[in-house]
């Protein structure tokens, strides 16, 4: 719990200062890429100096998408949870995650038919979606599978083994799995902290797991990652039935042992 806390006092502290520099940063940004290209504008064809140019500007245009991510990341965007069918999010998706992985990753969806709805915000299932899909193409750079299942999880007496957060009920599941290069227990400690990266410089920015982690725990889900050196990594993310649907509709007990999260 203590960690818990010092993670969200983490992202709290992280989101304000990172609002009030990535405008600024932004702006001088512009000049730089401005006067570069204005630069470059001047030069002969060909000129040696260009390509240093060159190098310029494309370290200021992925400055300005590391910006861009930042400033979402601390953005208190209003959030408007509705009923939500994850399947047919998931489905709508598709397309898009297809076209953000590479060709030679196989990607498959098996959808649990009877899946319960749950209470969140579209978008932010998007960027959930989106967030883990990258990873997992990161991971695979060789090709691979990117699965995502849904299904439902009933929780039932003391569920502490299957997570600290996890309290009795009924849950929907979203199992994002890949094939990729998977990490180590040292690595799988850190990932959803903001700014923890093992991606070089320029690659990542260390705030998507961060992001996907502040988004299921403000919809007061739960998050279990289990991950192995060279096998392949898991992310099952749980979020809370629609309150006022829960029947006696039957789900999968279920205990599968906390990794981390
Ligand atoms: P970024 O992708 O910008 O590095 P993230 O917060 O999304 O930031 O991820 C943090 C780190 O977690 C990654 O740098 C990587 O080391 C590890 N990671 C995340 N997802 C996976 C995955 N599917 N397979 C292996 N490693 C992963």
């Amino acid at each position: 719990l203590e960690e818990q806390y010092r993670q969200s006092q983490k992202m709290e502290s992280v989101g304000r200062l990172a609002g009030g520099v990535a405008h600024d940063f932004n702006n001088m940004l512009s000049v730089i890429l401005g006067a570069a290209e204005l630069s470059r504008r001047k030069l002969e064809e060909g000129e040696p100096i260009d390509a240093y140019l060159e190098v310029i500007t494309n370290a200021a245009k992925r400055s300005s998408e590391i910006t861009r991510q930042l400033l979402a990341f601390s953005r208190k965007e209003v959030v408007s949870p509705r009923p939500l069918d994850l399947n047919q999010l998931i489905r709508e998706s598709n397309k898009i995650l297809a076209r953000l992985i590479s060709e030679d990753i196989n990607l498959s969806f098996t959808p649990d038919p009877g899946l319960w709805l749950v209470s969140i915000d579209p978008s932010q299932v998007d960027q959930i979606l989106m967030n883990l899909a990258v990873n997992a193409r990161d991971a695979m750079p060789n090709g691979g599978r990117l699965s995502i299942e849904t299904r439902n999880l009933r929780l039932t007496g003391d569920c502490s083994h299957v997570h600290p957060d996890a309290h009795p009920g009924d849950y929907v599941q979203l199992t994002v799995s890949d094939t990729g290069q998977g990490m180590d227990k040292a690595t799988v400690e850190h990932i959803f902290e903001p700014f923890f990266t093992t991606k070089e410089l320029g690659k990542g920015t260390g705030l998507g797991l961060a992001t996907v982690y502040g988004i299921v725990t403000q919809n007061r889900g739960f998050i279990n990652v289990y991950s192995e050196p060279g096998q392949g990594t898991v992310f099952r993310i749980n979020l809370p039935r629609l309150a006022d649907q829960a029947d006696g509709a039957s789900g999968q007990e279920q205990a599968a042992p906390a990794l981390s999260g």
